[in-house]
């Protein structure tokens, strides 16, 4: 069962998430083997995929935002985009689109940062959009303030918390064809303090240093411990005592079963007509007469929708001969 634990260490500022995604994360992997056009990810994209849907999760679990958390990545390599979108209710799912072969045990470099090219987008899309508001997004390049390229979507994200947020951020992540799963830490912002003024923003991608005086860098230390094998391999009771039994940690109830992390594809054939529409008649027209129907498949859940000469018809007849559409189709 797929599950996400937060806690707290008592007296301490800081905060920190566990999540462990198994049939969740599966049903991501069943659904991209099971697309005839596609076939399952090379074992390199799922496990990139697999830390991605993790961290996306850890991300989304730390904010106070009612509608989606989508991370991307824009790669320049072997993966051209990989995505995974959490809603605030844990509802997940995550897609990437590999046009390249992925060797065995490739990099994050290797996958999606060949040329230095590659991004990594957090959009936060709001439930309910208020007319002309935007989603908020953040983006940063697959490097480090030094310019070295960051190999690990753990770092891209501790990257991304100090650059776009300003916020002290342990990740660890790990993934494999049965789990997804990872551990944040992060530094609770002490009022009338800027959150990285305790920090040592100026050792960022360097080696550990002596922290033991703050209790972030103290407590990321026993974080970066844990082993990938642990993290797959351990059930998150046991992942949590291993690493913080000397800590004062206070765990709050886990997120499991259906108010867990769950997968769910937000896609509908209402969304599918929008995007037709929005091609224009004479594309949809010219695509009916080629192959007799527009067929489109959901590149997250992979259900196909058809429309035939009569239902691409209709998309462009005027809405009064029609049934009722919700309004807020994008
Ligand atoms: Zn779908």
């Amino acid at each position: 069962m797929s599950e996400l634990h937060k806690f707290i260490f008592e007296g301490l500022p800081v905060r920190g998430a566990l999540v462990v995604l198994t049939d969740a994360w599966q049903e991501v992997l069943r659904r991209r083997a099971a697309n005839s056009q596609t076939g399952a990810y090379p074992p390199p994209v799922a496990e990139l995929l697999g830390e991605m849907a993790a961290a996306a999760v850890l991300m989304q679990s730390g904010i106070k935002f009612d509608g989606a958390l989508v991370m991307q990545i824009f790669g320049d390599g072997p993966v051209k985009l990989a995505v995974a979108e959490v809603q605030s209710d844990l509802r997940l799912r995550a897609t990437a689109s590999v046009i390249g072969a992925a060797h065995a045990g490739a990099t994050l470099r290797e996958l999606v940062n060949v040329r230095g090219g590659g991004r990594c987008a957090i959009t936060l899309d709001p439930r309910l959009r208020l007319p002309g508001q935007q989603p908020y997004q953040g983006v940063v390049p697959l490097v480090d303030a030094h310019g070295a390229a960051l190999d690990g979507i753990g770092p891209v994200i501790e990257h991304y918390m100090r650059q776009s947020e300003q916020l002290d951020t342990t990740v660890v992540l790990a993934a494999d064809d049965r789990r997804a799963a990872g551990l944040l830490l992060q530094r609770l912002p002490v009022q009338g303090q800027h959150n990285l003024a305790q920090s040592h923003v100026a050792d960022e991608g360097q080696g550990e240093h002596d922290g033991t005086d703050d209790p972030f860098q103290r407590l990321s230390l026993l974080a970066r411990s844990l082993k990938r094998e642990e993290l797959l391999g351990l059930d998150a009771d046991t992942v949590l005592r291993r690493l913080f039994w000397q800590e004062p940690l206070r765990r709050f109830e886990p997120a499991q079963g259906s108010a867990g992390p769950r997968f769910a594809c937000s896609c509908s054939r209402e969304r599918v007509a929008a995007m037709l529409k929005g091609l224009g008649v004479a594309e949809v027209e010219s695509i009916v007469h080629e192959q007799g129907q527009v067929e489109v498949s959901c590149d997250f859940c992979g259900q196909q929708e058809r429309f035939d000469a009569v239902d691409a018809a209709r998309l462009f007849t005027p809405a009064a001969q029609q049934s009722p559409q919700p309004g807020s189709v994008q």
